[in-house]
């Protein structure tokens, strides 16, 4: 397989019982962030009647690859990911051409997934039980765990490769098969992903991937009777609504949400160095990630310094197509993201923020300047909302109680960051902070086995990457076993 069996097809398709299938309903061009004239590829829209299609095809595949021994399904995962590595710039072109994000990002995420994938390929070999002492002479009480049958993953455009490969590889090692919906900006890098996995052996029907909208194909997964559980990456309204659709038929859901991160400066040997973190943690992929900084909180003594140096720096990125070497911010995904990070910038300075980074020409199409948007009060929608977009807000604070009351004022739960000199300070922070994760002195840079995720409005359900993946997608069931009858 290669990226062209994708691109070149002549009829939109989906990946169904390990082929291409075209859908029932019309058809989606995929299109090109920076150059939007650019269709690269078009995709079934596809109807509830194609989603119940996959179900039932991944349904009759499911009881084979439970029976498969974990560590052959592991095998399977290895060998994925040696072609990933085999097809990596591939892979990385197209992410680029579909979402947008610079050359050197999309081969950072190939390179970030396939580290992932090595992690969790060797789960197959790690999904340990435990054996409890019986009150009953001669019985073995023991735990296993099993798979949940059937599950579905939904992701967003952010991460077009390991969005997928971060929920595929923890639900098919531990013995599910699985029914995936893209998101509809950015499906070619998922059906890619799903042609190598082919190739590396997964049996016909273990994967299936549905294009289309969240409206139709992502909401009949939710809904689908046989859909024993749902893994899904995305906005925090969407992902509520289908926890609501899988509560009701008491289905598992595990939400990867939004983010509105903090990073607290209270003190620091090289502001500069602070300076390098935040910017490189806000604008990665455009500021269009969950876990980038968009509020910084600073210090009074520090704030004047900090400002002027961020500023500097938002003003010197340079702005442009991913494709071109030296572009450090691509395009936004859709006009519709430009209109609303203008809305966000002009909003916040009629609340009384103020722009410290001048106005700049970009180029022509969905391009924004990065801004940085000091004096931002807690209470502004600036400094409450995910704006998705290369927007940073700096809120002053005159010590840590206050910035604490800052960084925990507002929806979402997901990464926090605090620099400090001050081992007190640090850990006083990293323990007084309602997210999920905390980075002390780093940006919001994360590990490929470490476990992931958010609280309140960012998160419900196990943390996915490392040994919590595994919790989410698998059952546990215990076994009293006497030898004879008593
Ligand atoms: P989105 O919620 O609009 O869409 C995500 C996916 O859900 C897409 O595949 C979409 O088609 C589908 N969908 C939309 N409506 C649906 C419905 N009614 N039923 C079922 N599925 C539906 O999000 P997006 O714009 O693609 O992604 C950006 C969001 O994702 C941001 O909020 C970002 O913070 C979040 N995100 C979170 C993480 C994390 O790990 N916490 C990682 C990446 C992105």
């Amino acid at each position: 397989m290669s990226v062209h069996e994708v691109l070149d097809r002549t009829e939109p398709a989906n990946f169904v019982r390990g082929g291409w299938k075209v859908g029932t309903g019309g058809v989606t061009a995929v299109t090109n962030p920076a150059d939007p004239a650019d269709r690269i590829a078009t995709v079934p829209d596809s109807t509830a009647g194609d989603v119940d299609a996959a179900v039932a095809v991944a349904g009759g595949a499911a009881p084979a690859w439970a029976a498969t021994p974990g560590p052959a399904r592991g095998d399977v995962l290895r060998r994925w990911n040696d072609l990933i590595g085999e097809h990596a710039e591939e892979l990385a072109a197209l992410m680029t051409r579909e979402m947008g994000k610079p050359l050197a990002e999309s081969r950072g995420e190939i390179g970030r997934a396939r580290l992932e994938l090595d992690y969790a390929a060797g789960e197959a070999t790690r999904l340990h039980g435990t054996t409890v002492p019986s009150r009953a002479a001669g019985q073995l009480v023991f735990t296993e765990r099993e798979p949940l049958g059937v599950v579905a993953a939904i992701t967003p455009w952010n991460f077009p490769a390991v969005a997928p490969i971060r929920k595929l590889e923890p639900a098919l090692v531990t013995g599910n098969t699985v029914v995936l919906k893209p998101a509809d900006a950015t499906p070619l890098t998922a059906l890619a992903l799903a042609g190598l996995l082919r190739d590396a052996g997964l049996p016909d029907g273990v994967l299936g991937v549905v294009c289309g909208t969240g409206a139709t194909a992502g909401a009949r997964l939710a809904e689908h009777p046989d859909v024993a559980a749902v893994s899904f990456t995305g906005s925090t309204a969407v992902g509520r609504g289908i926890a609501e659709k899988v509560a009701r038929r008491l289905g598992s859901v595990q939400l990867e949400l939004g983010g509105k991160n903090a990073a607290y400066v209270h003190s620091a040997h090289d502001l500069d160095r602070v300076v390098d973190q935040i910017t490189g943690a806000a604008v990665q992929a455009s500021g269009q990630r969950c876990t980038a900084i968009s509020r910084v909180i600073v210090d009074d003594s520090l704030a004047d310094d900090l400002v002027a140096r961020l500023s500097a720096r938002f003003s010197a990125l340079r702005v442009g197509p991913g494709t071109a070497t030296d572009t450090e911010v691509g395009p936004l995904i859709s006009d519709e993201a430009v209109q609303k990070v203008a809305g966000y910038i002009g909003r916040g300075l009629a609340e009384g923020a103020v722009r410290t980074t001048p106005e700049r020409d970009v180029p022509a199409g969905r391009y924004v300047a990065p801004v940085v948007l000091d004096h931002v009060r807690p209470e502004m929608a600036v400094a409450r909302d995910e704006i998705f977009g290369p927007v940073l807000t700096v809120t002053r604070v005159s010590d840590v109680d206050e910035a604490i009351a800052v960084v925990n004022d507002g929806d979402y739960g997901l990464a926090a960051v605090v620099f400090a000199t001050d081992l007190d300070v640090s850990l006083r922070v990293a323990r007084a902070t309602r997210t999920g994760m905390v980075h002390v002195n780093h940006g919001t840079t994360s590990q490929p086995h470490v476990p992931f995720g958010g609280v309140n409005a960012s998160g419900v359900g196990e943390f996915s990457i490392g040994y919590t993946s595994t919790e989410f997608f698998t059952s546990l069931k215990v076994v009293y076993l006497s030898p004879e009858v008593p």
